[in-house]
């Protein structure tokens, strides 16, 4: 039997909002928080589409003031947080104020950090916040209220504790990071992402389910975040497909949309593993966006962690859930947790299971018409040894595998 853990930490949003069509309530959530609302929204296609001054209007009917800020659709850049930080600041932002962040990971991520620094007594820039970069600045004061409206069911930003920001000069993607940056109540209405295009929901589903298996076989993991990844990984894996070829089925939508926050609470409080970790170079260094980025990674990852001591049994668990789409709908008692239960259950040996599992996630790649070599993404062979050095961060230290350089460089070679 898989044992509780006897201690660990969790923190997750104070409040989960969830459903279809729910974002008529976004300005009695709002409400709740604050009476002046800054708006942060990270697309273009939600302004265009009506659907943004539909949350407006409920936001006026709550008695909300909303304040529109500039629209920001690319991943946060240090100078997009000072910026946004400097406007709150002209319009006296504090007490009875909240943020709210509609859009995918970017735009949470920027109203997460501007909520978490405008409240901070140093006027620094957030780089002074950053890990390993910064001068070792922290999140101290409570940061304003944040409201999350996630549309593109992929990042789990909403859930987590952290805001992934981006520099090109010098090149770095670090995260300012806090406990007390959770976001205060999260509002996920599936229907948002039925704009998104294929290739971002492509991308950022492979975002979430990287997510989900990193945070699942990391040593850092609890049989909390656990339990999450592997609800999710049931939910993700035979949905993303469906929600690709049919931009707006509604089964398919709230799969994803519910995987995707039980990925961001699992990684909230697990870490990941060396997909992210590399990841975040190759957005610095190569540009390429962060789904897309972890998906061609997958692969190498797991293949990579597999025979590294406990993981292949956690691989196997995982693809339980995977493998089986009707997992999600089980009751909990059903589920084998102990590899003699899972070869009753389908007669695989682990070995075979975690095969499947790495079939599984190629023939994913090659549904979702994801490329798989680093080759057909940008990445300049010369750009390797900078891909490298900058792979290190907080992600790549809850690999299960501990990698030298060499180790890094060779890996990354063969996947050119
Ligand atoms: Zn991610």
């Amino acid at each position: 039997m898989q044992m509780p853990d006897s201690s660990y930490d969790f923190c997750a949003p104070s409040r989960i909002v969830f459903g279809w069509g729910r974002r008529v309530e976004a300005g009695r959530l709002a409400r709740s928080l604050g009476r002046r609302a800054f708006i942060v929204c990270g697309s273009r296609t939600l302004e265009q589409n009506g659907r943004l001054d539909e949350i407006l209007q409920t936001f006026e009917e709550a008695g909300v003031d909303a304040v529109c800020t500039p629209t920001c659709t690319r991943e946060p850049l240090v100078d997009d947080v000072d910026r946004l930080v400097t406007l709150l600041r002209e319009a006296r932002a504090g007490t009875g104020d909240l943020l709210v962040g509609i859009g995918g990971g970017s735009a949470i991520d920027l109203a997460k950090a501007a909520a978490a620094l405008i409240t901070q007594e140093s006027r620094a820039s957030v780089v002074e916040y950053l890990e390993g970069v910064g001068s070792g600045l922290k999140i101290e004061t409570m940061p304003l209220p944040v409201l999350a409206l996630p549309t593109t069911g992929g990042t789990g930003s909403e859930a987590t504790r952290n805001a992934v920001i981006s520099s090109f000069d010098p090149p770095f993607k670090i995260s300012l990071r806090s406990e007390l940056m959770v976001p205060r109540i999260v509002l996920v209405d599936p229907e948002l992402s039925v704009s998104v295009p294929p290739n971002v929901t492509a991308w950022t589903g492979m975002d979430a389910i990287t997510q989900l298996l990193e945070s699942y076989v990391t040593p850092r993991a609890t049989s909390a975040t656990q339990d999450l990844a592997w609800s999710g990984l049931g939910l993700a894996v035979p949905n993303l497909v469906e929600a690709f070829n049919n931009l707006s089925s509604r089964p398919a939508r709230e799969a994803l949309a519910q995987a995707a926050l039980l990925s961001g609470m699992a990684l909230a409080n697990s870490g990941l593993g060396m997909a992210h970790g590399v990841a975040a170079a190759l957005g610095v260094h190569c540009s390429v966006p962060h789904g897309l980025a972890c998906a061609v990674m997958l692969p190498t990852a797991v293949r990579i962690n597999r025979h590294h001591s406990g993981v292949e049994a956690k691989l196997a668990r995982a693809g339980w859930a995977m493998l089986h789409p009707q997992v999600a709908t089980l009751d909990p008692s059903e589920v084998p947790r102990e590899r003699d239960e899972l070869r009753e259950y389908d007669g695989l040996a682990t070995v075979d299971r975690v095969d499947r599992v790495l079939w599984r996630i190629e023939t994913l790649l090659v549904e979702l018409n994801i490329p798989r070599r680093l080759s057909k993404i940008g990445v300049l062979r010369e750009q390797i040894p900078a891909i490298v050095r900058d792979s290190r961060g907080n992600s790549m230290s809850g690999n299960p595998r501990a990698l030298t350089d060499d180790e890094l460089t060779h890996i990354l070679e063969e996947m050119w």
